[in-house]
């Protein structure tokens, strides 16, 4: 289960924010994971819960956002939602395709004060 690392990361990084920021709780982080991704949303939910009692932030939340697979056709010009497993055109089928977005694994927001 590399959520756990993936975890462990988001923490380090938060650390970093706050002792910069000079806060003193925080209250939740929120994440933003494609689709695409090969996080499994509901593992990085559980290894927070693992991990949050050893963090400086016990009673934080992490939340955690899908982002869609987002996709640009290299025939057709289509631009748009894509099936994230087995991404083809959705208007021509061809799989010339730039994935745009859905790939991502990024801290959106840390909520603090
Ligand atoms: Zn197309």
């Amino acid at each position: 289960m590399h959520e756990l690392g993936l975890v462990y990361q988001v923490v380090k990084t938060v650390d970093e924010v706050v002792k910069q920021n000079g806060l003193q709780q925080v209250d939740e982080m929120v994440l933003q994971v494609g689709e695409m991704s090969d996080v499994v949303p509901r593992f990085i939910e559980e290894a927070w819960r693992a991990t949050a009692p050893t963090t400086d932030y016990p009673c934080a939340k992490m939340t955690v956002e899908i982002m869609p697979a987002m996709a640009k056709c290299l025939d057709c010009g289509y631009e748009g939602h894509v099936n994230s497993f087995a991404p083809d055109c959705p208007s021509c089928q061809s799989s010339m395709l730039k994935i745009t977005s859905g790939r991502q694994f990024d801290i959106k927001e840390i909520i603090a004060k």
